[in-house]
């Protein structure tokens, strides 16, 4: 039960993206709206009572995030929550938005939601989804039975957790998806609606500084020989290969994953977008079985992105060969959450 104390706080931190883009000279639009300008432009957040304080953190677009971008922001949360907030909602681009709300889900480790929107929509467009998005992040933020989710990402109404949603479309409002299980919840009439409860958090301690692993995805493709794959294990610390359905690469690439992994970690997920990598089915050269026989780690459910955001976290805190395969076994959903080595 949470303390009453008046007024839910909660901060907003405004990294940049569509929800924040203006026209350019010259043509398009490019981020250069506030955090201030896009609470202004929200109707009816006065009138919730939350306490919004904002904080102007990049004006990015999300592909030019970085994972020193991502960092800072997990140190400032964790610093607004100890603050005495009772939660946080970052508003960003929806490039990678996926990634930075999957890498902050894996730093987050207090009850408090971490709530993170964009819009597909820009500022321009009639039917902007910005406001309508950022509304709905503030009052998930504000409600205590979002607490103990992790990071969620809220647009359209809906509520996923960071570990499953997925950006599926490249410009539909409905753009955010969680292929695998659906959404957590949703927003009904404004009010926060949680249906279902992940199962477990999975923290992994944050660095002190950001990560720097180089981890690579490579994705295999008809008829592909393995190109991508010379040097490799001189190049990266880390590589995930997005195979094709539950973990099958064109028998050619086989040697070569064989000789990476003895090098550096080989994560084997599906570049399918949804459903699992399987273990123990197919027995053809380049199938999942001789795959995982050769060494590599399957990625269960985590996607090619996520797989590698998560051997990126992990190898930041010094993860061995069986922690990693603790890791993606919990997190990939083929043990239960309580085989992840960081408790
Ligand atoms: N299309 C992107 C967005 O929705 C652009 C970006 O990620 O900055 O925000």
């Amino acid at each position: 039960m949470i303390e009453h104390r008046g007024a839910p706080r909660i901060v907003l931190f405004g990294l940049g993206g569509t929800i924040a883009m203006a026209p350019v000279e010259g043509g398009g639009i490019a981020p250069a709206l506030s955090p201030a300008q896009l609470v202004a432009a929200v109707p009816g957040l006065a009138e919730t009572g939350i306490d919004l304080e904002v904080v102007d953190f990049r004006r990015l677009p999300g592909a030019s995030l970085g994972f020193a971008d991502v960092h800072a922001l997990s140190v400032a949360v964790d610093a607004a929550l100890a603050d005495g907030a009772d939660g946080v909602v970052v508003a960003q681009g929806t490039d990678t938005l996926e990634e930075t709300a999957y890498l902050l889900d894996l730093w987050h480790r207090g009850p408090q939601p971490v709530v993170v929107t964009g819009a597909m929509r820009n500022p321009t467009l009639a039917g902007h989804d910005g406001p309508a998005n950022l509304l709905a992040a503030v009052r998930v933020a504000a409600d205590p039975g979002a607490r103990d989710l992790g990071v969620v990402v809220v647009l359209a109404d809906e509520i996923h957790a960071a570990r499953r949603v997925r950006k599926t479309h490249s410009t539909g409002v409905g753009a955010f998806t969680s292929p695998n299980g659906g959404p957590l919840g949703y927003l009904v009439a404004g009010r926060p609606c949680v249906l279902h409860r992940p199962d477990g958090r999975f923290g992994v301690p944050r660095p002190a500084g950001p990560p720097g692993a180089r981890v690579g995805v490579v994705t295999a493709t008809l008829g592909d020989r393995g190109e991508l794959l010379h040097g490799v294990e001189e190049r990266l610390d880390g590589l995930v290969v997005a195979a094709m359905g539950v973990g099958h690469v064109p028998e050619v690439m086989v040697a070569r994953l064989h000789e990476i992994g003895g090098a550096i970690p080989v994560v084997l997920s599906s570049r399918t977008g949804a459903g699992p990598v399987l273990t123990d089915t197919y027995a053809f050269p380049g199938s999942e079985r001789d795959l995982l026989a050769r060494g590599l780690v399957p990625a269960g459910f985590l996607d090619p992105v996520r797989a590698r955001l998560l051997l990126c976290a992990a190898l930041a805190v010094g993860a061995d060969r069986g922690a990693l395969a603790a890791a993606f076994a919990a997190a990939g959903g083929y043990t239960s959450p309580e085989g992840w080595p960081w408790r």
